[in-house]
């Protein structure tokens, strides 16, 4: 049973003003096919904290560690990260010019896995993952991400996780900028991950919504780079009810 562990965790990033802290003591744990879901404000340090697993050489850890399996992800190279088992859907994903998808994907699988897919397989399961996502299929030999809708930047990501087959995946406001039916679509793909390899999720996200769709597990209400709250799924319904608000009193409010 794999865990992905992150204790204390406190994160700074550069800025032209100087390093500014915005993760002060992140305390979570993900084990194998549970579905956490990250609430919170515009802000709040989500995003901070999928690029702190991730490894963007941006964020510096002052403090705190992340461990999986027991393993120090943060003396691990991006690379070595996704070899471990971690994967991130970017919140914006990023163009790659010259790159097609496909020779991404296959360069990224053969990296991961430490030898290349046998092209059959392969061939058959990319066609198989593009159709169920309803991607077209000369998504194949366009660059990554070049030109594409902010929906299919979406779906694209989740094609990734579908084929890269992680331990872990960190799921960046997968949601923000889909319409319903390609919500649908790109819920349904996570759900198949979760299902077929016990995937471990954390789904950041500033709305519920999804939530209909990507039962958690667990939700963590995140508030100026900490927990603020913790609970089921019926702690979501209640920030549908009654909003961010009554976290943003006292200190943070200033966030
Ligand atoms: P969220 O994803 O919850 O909206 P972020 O993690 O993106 O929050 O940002 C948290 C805080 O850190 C914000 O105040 C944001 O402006 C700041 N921040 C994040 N990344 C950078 C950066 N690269 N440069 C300057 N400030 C940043
Ligand atoms: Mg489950
Ligand atoms: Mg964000």
């Amino acid at each position: 049973m794999s865990t992905l562990t992150i204790a204390d965790l406190q994160v700074s990033v550069a800025t032209d003003q100087g390093q500014k802290q915005i993760l002060r003591g992140v305390d979570l744990t993900i084990k194998e096919g549970e579905i956490h879901a990250i609430m919170g404000p515009n802000g709040s340090g989500k995003s901070t904290l999928a690029y702190a697993i991730a490894g963007h050489p941006k964020y510096t850890v002052d403090g705190g560690s992340i461990t999986l399996d027991g393993e120090d992800v943060l003396a691990m190279s991006v690379d070595e990260r996704a070899r471990a088992g971690l994967f991130l859907a970017m919140q914006y994903p990023v163009e790659i010019p010259g790159v097609t998808n496909t020779n991404f994907l296959r360069t990224a699988k053969t990296a991961i896995d430490g030898e290349a897919p046998s092209i059959r397989t392969w061939v058959k399961d990319v066609r198989e993952s593009m159709g169920k996502l309803r991607m077209d299929s000369t998504f194949a030999e366009r660059n990554v991400n070049e030109g594409f809708s902010g929906g299919e930047k979406k779906r694209n990501e989740i094609l990734q996780l579908e084929l890269l087959k992680p331990k872990f995946a960190v799921l960046d406001e997968t949601d923000s900028g889909l319409d319903v039916d390609a919500l649908k679509i790109v819920s349904e793909g996570v759900n198949r991950a979760h299902q077929a390899t016990g995937l471990g999720i954390l789904l950041i996200t500033h709305y519920t919504r999804i939530l209909r769709y990507i039962s958690p597990d667990f939700v963590h209400v995140f508030v100026a780079g900490r927990v603020a709250e913790e609970g089921g799924a019926e702690l979501a319904e209640r920030l549908e009810e009654e909003g961010y608000d009554r976290f943003l009193t006292g200190e943070t409010a200033a966030v």
